[in-house]
């Protein structure tokens, strides 16, 4: 039985599949306690076996299904995965990326959406290094960095990682404000804009963008 917290369709509003209308699955539980979690994964609302959930998929209609929690690498997916792509469903997968990714996802994942949250992981570049390996060819990969969660010096060291590597492991790197709420938070976000644009000047080679999430602007869920 697969463990949901919630399933609910949306604009997807950040990252590189932003604006796409997708299926959103947050499955149950996480393996962080991050001060700033913005959602309710703990409960489970709902446990489905694997034709109950693809039938839940179907009924709300996307091409696009968003694996999201919590932490959707703590369960087994693989069975689900192999489902939604046989019937041609675009998969994004969204993970703290703190344990590695469970093996034979790669396969089935079009849009991976890395948002570390625990420092050490942005010490550990070999992990990094063979993730960006692994995946095959198109798939795409965004790894979220959220300030003021990480400093500018932190985020600098991890970048410089990839820096000046023939091909980055194709990589694209968004710096994103911790709170979205531009009234509350705007001295932060406007250091992260600012500062997305300084870092884009100083690592030329890398793909880095300014990201926010803009459903939370435009009211979606
Ligand atoms: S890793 Fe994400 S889902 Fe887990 S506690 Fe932190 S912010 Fe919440």
């Amino acid at each position: 039985m697969y463990k949901i917290n919630e399933i609910f369709s949306a604009i997807q509003g950040e990252g590189l599949d932003l604006g796409i209308p997708s299926t959103f699955i947050r499955f149950s539980g996480c393996d962080l306690n991050c001060k700033f979690c913005d959602t309710h994964h703990d409960p489970v609302n709902g446990n489905f076996t694997l034709s109950e959930l693809f039938g839940l998929v179907k009924e709300l209609g996307n091409r696009s299904v968003i694996i999201t929690g919590g932490e959707p690498t703590l369960h087994p997916l693989l069975p689900l995965l192999k489902l939604l792509k046989e019937d041609g469903i675009r998969i994004g997968v969204e993970s703290n990326f703190y344990m590695p990714t469970p093996e034979g996802w790669e396969d089935f994942v079009d849009t991976w959406s890395l948002a570390p949250k625990a420092k050490v992981t942005l010490e550990v570049f070999p992990k990094w290094q063979a993730f960006g390996i692994s995946v095959p060819d198109g798939t795409q990969k965004a790894v979220k960095l959220l300030h003021p969660h990480f400093s500018r010096l932190e985020i600098e060291y991890f970048l410089e990682k990839f820096q000046g590597i023939d091909f980055n492991y194709g990589f694209t790197f968004y710096i994103m404000p911790v709170n979205q709420d531009f009234t509350l938070h705007k001295t932060n976000n406007e250091n992260s804009l600012v500062m997305a644009k300084e870092l884009a000047r100083e690592f030329p080679d890398l793909d880095i963008r300014w990201g926010t999430q803009w459903h939370k602007t435009i009211g979606e869920k």
